[in-house]
């Protein structure tokens, strides 16, 4: 079943959420784009403009890892100063009250937690924190951030262009010459530092998801919201729930990769949906 009427879809998704026992959410980028967070893909899931940094690329190259911190000291302030929007807050919200378990979440941005919501699996990490890829120290990324603006002081007041684009991840699609940048490595035994996030080309840990996947057999059936399900990693949440027979309901305005697999389709804007009678 499909429903593309907001009211009708947010008066279905509570009445479904009362028939059954808490379920599972799922959540990906769609979620925070009202919270000023740009998303990857585009609703057909293609990318909206180059991928995004690759797992290999940031560890084997250099140049890589000064572009990347170079473009950070502009991309990542948006992402830290984010607020949570009416859908992360009606998820909290439907947490304390019972009605959903687990958020399982697809987005490194945190905005489920400052929203008051517990019991979230960070799926592909937080973007928030630092980890050594060589002592496995994490370290708040705010303290990476002020180590960059110390040892690049040249780099502090340059902004970037009007059309420069922000990735979720901190990113920014800045261009320029980056070759004198110096990037902090750890400081306890001088080892690489990396955004404490799955990277593209990288796995998620293997606790994490089966983690993900107790939770999910555990509860009353999925919801995933704002996600297209393109990458693996979200898409076999999906799969689970429907091979185990449970209701599966999609809310995102876009197709997905597991539209034939939904019990319930709601293709109406997110936080519209969420946020009716908040
Ligand atoms: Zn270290």
């Amino acid at each position: 079943m499909v429903i593309e009427d907001t009211l009708q879809a947010s008066e279905r998704l509570v009445q479904t959420l009362r028939q059954h026992g808490p379920m599972t959410v799922l959540t990906g980028a769609g979620i925070s784009t009202d919270s000023g967070i740009p998303a990857y893909r585009d609703d057909t899931g293609a990318w909206k403009s180059s991928p995004p940094m690759q797992h290999q690329e940031f560890m084997r190259s250099a140049a890589a890892r000064q572009r990347y911190w170079a473009r950070s000291l502009h991309g990542w302030p948006r992402l830290f100063y984010a607020k949570p929007n009416i859908a992360h807050q009606t998820l909290a919200n439907w947490q304390h009250q019972g009605l959903i378990g687990t958020i399982i979440t697809q987005n490194v941005d945190g905005l489920h937690q400052r929203a008051g919501s517990g019991n979230v699996i960070d799926l592909h990490g937080d973007a928030n924190m630092m980890v050594c890829m060589q002592c496995g120290d994490k370290t708040p990324r705010l303290e990476m951030h002020q180590r960059c603006l110390a040892l690049n002081p040249n780099y502090s007041d340059h902004t970037p262009p009007p059309n420069s684009d922000t990735r979720p991840d901190g990113d920014a699609a800045l261009e320029g010459d980056f070759s004198d940048f110096e990037v902090p490595a750890c400081t306890r035994c001088g080892g690489i530092l990396k955004p404490d996030v799955v990277y593209f080309g990288d796995n998620v840990p293997r606790e994490r998801v089966e983690s993900a996947q107790a939770a999910l057999r555990n509860s009353d059936g999925l919801i995933v919201i704002g996600s297209s399900l393109i990458v693996f990693s979200g898409y076999r949440f999906a799969r689970q729930a429907h091979q185990a027979g449970q209701p599966l309901i999609l809310l995102n305005l876009g197709t997905t990769r597991a539209d034939d697999l939904a019990t319930l389709r709601l293709r109406t804007p997110i936080a519209q949906t969420l946020g009716y009678g908040f």
